[in-house]
């Protein structure tokens, strides 16, 4: 039996997560759960699964919840209340299913306390890569990717030599607005943004599928992962989205991951590897399906793709700074106070005011992600 943890589990992923081990009750149990601010969904998980503790990111919703549940769960709140209860000893594996760097410093803790960690949040490993990776060798935990691309990618090199690995092809849909071209592009609308053809997600993932951006974080999430340089990664996309990315050896061999798209698919994979669990979603049908298609990315048609290179060429506070600057640009969109061409612009033009600072130490991100921050919201202030 293992002792799990979620972290984000009232988003997509994180309730993706719970139907995983609803399947299992004989194999995964549910110690600790926690959320930003959606007690009314926490109340219900905490019904069905009884964890022993959870944590609610905003202080006066834990207090609400204080007081409506009557059950012995210890209540923990903000940040710090996140970095200590991940820290508890009865948990085995930490699923991160926060979205945005908010999940960085608990990760941290999770890692400095020796969980395994299942990892779906990009944004965390994108800002602090090489640290974390770092942290995970020194406490021999074992970093598990959720991300569907970054899973295929480990499940495609798993008993390889990895001396042998040319390159990696990271496949994408192509978001939602694949089709349209430069001029319909520019006055796009949030409810359309909002509308992916293939997942089903959270809005800040789904708005970064559609400038591409997401493509981008990846990148940057892979070459940490697995130790590339950012010429070894090539943007593929692939709008039927089987093929969940694909790996390039020495000798010319390929190897690529494909199975139905549904997150339930790698986040078990996750929880359960090295075993593998049989499982009663859809199998993909190739008679119906015929064909496969691919297709070179339209860098001018999405920059974000473009910016993120960049930054995983130059490394060190960058990716951080991208991270931050994107983050906060797209919070401006989804609040409908800034438009969606301007994304890009955003985050290009922190960039450009950024100082870089190679190998930096944790208190470098954190205080290169705050002056991004600052610096995208005067950027933002002067398009308005
Ligand atoms: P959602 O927006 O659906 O869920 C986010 C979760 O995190 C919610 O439980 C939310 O709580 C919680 N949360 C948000 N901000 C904070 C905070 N500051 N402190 C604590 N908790 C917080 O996102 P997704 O599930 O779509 O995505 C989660 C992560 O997984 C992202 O990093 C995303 O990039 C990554 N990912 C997602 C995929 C998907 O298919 N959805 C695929 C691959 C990766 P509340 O509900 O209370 O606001
Ligand atoms: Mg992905």
């Amino acid at each position: 039996m293992k002792n799990i943890a979620i972290l984000g589990a009232s988003g997509s992923i994180g309730q993706n997560t719970l139907s995983v081990i609803r399947n299992y009750p004989d194999k995964f149990k549910v110690v600790a759960l926690s959320v930003n601010s959606d007690i009314g969904r926490l109340s219900s998980q905490i019904r069905e699964f009884k964890p022993l503790a959870v944590c609610v990111n905003d202080r006066d919703r834990a207090l609400a919840l204080s007081s409506k549940i009557k059950s012995g769960v210890k209540i923990f709140s903000g940040r710090q209340g996140l970095e200590e209860l991940v820290r508890d000893k009865r948990i085995d594996q930490v699923v991160f299913a926060i979205s945005g760097a908010s999940a960085l410093t608990p990760l941290v803790s999770a890692i400095e306390s020796g969980k395994d960690v299942a990892l779906a949040n990009k944004e965390a490993l994108v800002m602090a890569g090489p640290i974390i990776l770092r942290l995970a060798r020194k406490n021999k935990v074992r970093l598990m990717p959720i991300d569907s691309e970054q899973s295929a990618i480990w499940q495609c090199l798993e008993g390889e030599d990895r001396g042998a690995l040319k390159k990696i092809y990271l496949t994408a849909s192509g978001g939602p607005l694949r089709k349209l071209n430069k001029r319909e592009l520019k006055d796009i609308r949030l409810k359309q943004v909002l509308k992916h053809p293939r997942w089903k997600m959270g809005r800040k993932i789904t708005v970064d599928s559609a400038t591409l951006m997401n493509k981008g974080l990846e990148l940057l999430e892979a070459m940490f992962l697995f130790g590339l340089a950012a010429s070894q990664i090539k943007v593929l996309v692939h709008p039927e989205a089987l093929i969940h990315s694909m790996v390039e050896f020495i000798d010319g061999v390929l190897i690529a991951q494909l199975s139905t798209t549904d997150m339930r698919i790698p986040i078990q994979y996750a929880l359960s590897y090295p075993q593998r669990l049989k499982n009663t979603l859809p199998e993909i049908d190739f008679y119906k399906l015929g064909a496969l298609h691919f297709e070179k990315p339209d860098f001018k048609k999405f920059p974000c793709l473009g910016l993120a290179y960049a930054a995983a060429r130059r490394l060190g506070t960058f990716p951080c700074v991208l991270n931050a600057a994107n983050e906060v640009a797209v919070a401006e969109f989804l609040k409908e106070k800034l438009k969606f061409r301007h994304i890009p612009e955003v985050s290009a033009k922190v960039m450009r005011s950024h100082t870089n600072k190679l190998n930096p130490a944790l208190s470098d991100i954190l205080q290169a992600d705050a002056w991004a921050r600052q610096e995208a919201l005067r950027v933002i202030a002067r398009l308005n």
